[in-house]
């Protein structure tokens, strides 16, 4: 893995940026419009994913991924392979998808209001973004996408949400 793997990607890959963050991976996304500024802002040593020639030849100073892919699991896997991220390396579901901030575990009775009763009910451990506010807990959507990420690594089991 790159020793910085921090991501900055580009407007036309914003479900890329999702991903990644599903793996707990920091990633930042660029809103259309905003790109000069956004890129300018940016501290050098995230990695730039890009599928533009243009961008990418303007940030010659940056580490760049260029994407070749149309699918974003398969862009997660072009990814993967150039920043050499391993199975070990990612922490999945520790990151709030919206901010991409790291999300921390938090009492199941402080969220007995703000998630569905049967939710309450059926789970005990719950996250939370301290950013916006949004509570996290291990649903089957969370094991869905945790076979897809296996299946990413050629791995079968042992990831699991944490707390
Ligand atoms: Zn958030």
């Amino acid at each position: 893995m790159f020793p910085e793997n921090r991501f900055l990607a580009d407007p036309a890959l914003g479900k890329l940026a999702k991903w990644l963050r599903i793996l707990g991976m920091d990633a930042r996304y660029i809103r259309s419009g905003s790109i000069d500024r956004a890129l300018a802002d940016c501290e050098p040593g995230r990695i730039l994913l890009t599928r533009s020639r243009r961008i990418a030849k303007q940030e010659r100073d940056r580490k760049i991924i260029f994407i070749r892919s149309n699918a974003p699991i398969r862009q997660l896997e072009e990814v993967i392979d150039a920043a050499r991220i391993r199975r070990g390396d990612v922490r999945p579901f520790s990151r709030c998808i919206r901010c991409n901030v790291l999300i921390s575990q938090v009492a199941k009775a402080s969220v007995k209001y703000r998630v569905p009763d049967w939710v309450w009910e059926q789970h005990h451990h719950f996250h939370k973004c301290n950013r916006c506010g949004r509570i996290y807990w291990a649903g089957t959507h969370i094991d869905r996408s945790l076979l897809q990420i296996d299946a990413l690594f050629g791995t079968n089991g042992g990831l699991q949400f944490p707390g």
